[in-house]
């Protein structure tokens, strides 16, 4: 803050210089201090919305040139009235640099302050995801609606989602965000219908100016919330208000959502985020480094490489290897090395050889996992005798997957479905053949579950 201080002071000095006496006098001897510094956003305060507008027109990109002389780190001007830095002291009075706390109370945003788009390392693999939200951050409900953000497990997507919202409230006290999980909705919905109150409900939907939907594929099989996300969106799509919506898949292989949402899911701007490199996971490593510890030169490169070069699809799994590195190097007062580095994830090492092993040797648990999670029931309910279509479809799904990819003999099928009779799994294969014979949209998921499962395309 101090730093920054100084240098619009510096500013201030050079405009007095290149600035007519006049415009200087007008423009810019008014504004004295910096007022806050958030992502990367250096606030100035104008006297008034006439003197903001000059120099958002005809000033700001030589402002920020000029600032960027001078730091290193990207930085940009913001310029907000007196009134506006009035308002947000009065609501926040014990957090002027950072808002969102007192914010969440207020709005109940849910929304964790810590996902910012400062934090998120950019790289081939989620650059286009990355920029689509900024842009959409930066002119919600204009650019993109909805913003539809697609990938698998941890790499990124709710933390994306979240730099949103809080990038939005940072700029605009006032803007109404929420933050929900797919699953949060389908109990709030549920507990409207229980008590009766679809008004509270509506409301919490529907006043809002930006919804962030976290997670949407856990929607499937839910109708009555389907219907009822429809009509929402619907609602704030007319208001042009944003709505960002994440997913494991892209919407065209939404599983038992109905097409009406779906299609609208395709309306706005689709963007996956994929796996990171070897050097991005590098990167991100340095990244948590800087917020874990004071000192980021604490682990040497090569034992950052090697905590990358291990874990290889998962954000979220990379971070806890980087953290148990840190905590057992420090608790024991190890160097930090590859070798001690080997030691402290031993554990989570032999752990992923066996699940990537899994599937060559035999084990077909992986088969199991892959099949439930993609129709969103547990493996045990899919290993059960349970009768209902929700569940005998992904059953005669997996058999003809183990029968398809490993060849396995209907019998050895059988065993593993709970003791079921050879004719009940040929059955239940030639039910799925047939299938994807007639059923265009059935071939098409299986064929990806196949690949999935092991198949060579
Ligand atoms: P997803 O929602 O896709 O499962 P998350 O957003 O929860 O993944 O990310 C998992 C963890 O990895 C979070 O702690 C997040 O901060 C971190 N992470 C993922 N991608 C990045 C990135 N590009 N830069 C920094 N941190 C990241
Ligand atoms: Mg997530």
């Amino acid at each position: 803050m101090e730093e920054f201080q100084k240098l619009w002071e510096q500013i201030k000095a050079k405009l007095q210089i290149i600035l007519d006496e006049d415009v200087y006098n007008e423009t810019f001897a008014g504004i004295t201090s910096v007022f806050k510094i958030v992502n990367n956003y250096v606030y100035l305060v104008a006297p008034n919305s006439f003197i903001k507008g000059k120099i958002e027109s005809f000033y700001l990109n030589r402002l920020n040139g000029m600032l960027n002389e001078l730091v290193q780190e990207k930085h940009m001007f913001k310029i907000i009235t007196k009134e506006q830095a009035a308002e947000e002291l009065a609501k926040a009075p014990y957090t002027v640099n950072s808002p969102e706390q007192g914010l969440a109370d207020k709005y109940k945003t849910g929304l964790n302050n810590s996902y910012t788009f400062e934090n998120f390392v950019v790289g081939a693999s989620n650059r286009l995801a990355y920029t689509s939200a900024i842009k959409v951050a930066d002119q919600p409900g204009v650019i993109s609606n909805p913003l539809y953000i697609f990938g698998e497990v941890g790499l990124g997507k709710t933390h994306l989602m979240q730099c949103v919202g809080n990038y939005i409230l940072e700029n605009d006290v006032n803007k109404k965000v929420l933050y929900v999980k797919t699953d949060q909705f389908i109990e709030d919905y549920a507990k409207a219908s229980v008590k009766k109150t679809f008004d509270e409900f509506s409301k919490k939907y529907e006043n809002v100016d930006i919804l962030l939907v976290d997670d949407i594929q856990f929607l499937a099989g839910k109708n009555q919330s389907q219907l009822e996300f429809f009509k929402i969106f619907e609602k704030l799509k007319e208001n042009n208000k944003q709505i960002v919506i994440t997913s494991d898949r892209p919407a065209t292989e939404l599983y038992d959502i109905m097409s009406r949402l779906t299609s609208r899911f395709s309306w706005g701007l689709s963007v996956d985020i994929n796996r990171p490199s070897l050097d991005h996971r590098i990167q991100i490593l340095k990244k948590k480094l800087q917020a874990e510890t004071s000192d980021p030169e604490l682990v040497p490169d090569n034992v950052l490489e090697y905590v990358a070069s291990i874990f290889d699809n998962n954000v979220r799994e990379l971070e806890g290897a980087l953290k148990r590195v840190l905590f057992y190097c420090t608790a024991f007062d190890y160097k930090f090395t590859t070798t001690n580095a080997e030691e402290a994830l031993k554990n989570l090492i032999n752990t992923k050889k066996i699940s990537n092993s899994a599937m060559a040797n035999g084990n077909f648990n992986a088969v199991l996992d892959i099949v439930s999670s993609y129709y969103h029931i547990t493996t045990s309910d899919l290993l059960s005798n349970k009768r209902t279509k929700q569940y005998v479809y992904p059953r005669q799904v997996s058999m003809y997957i183990l029968k398809e990819v490993y060849d396995l003999t209907y019998k050895k099928i059988g065993q593993i479905f709970n003791d079921k009779d050879h004719s009940t799994v040929i059955y239940s294969i030639e039910q799925i053949a047939n299938d994807m014979q007639t059923d265009k949209d059935k071939k098409t998921d299986i064929e990806k579950l196949l690949i999935k499962c092991g198949k060579k395309a």
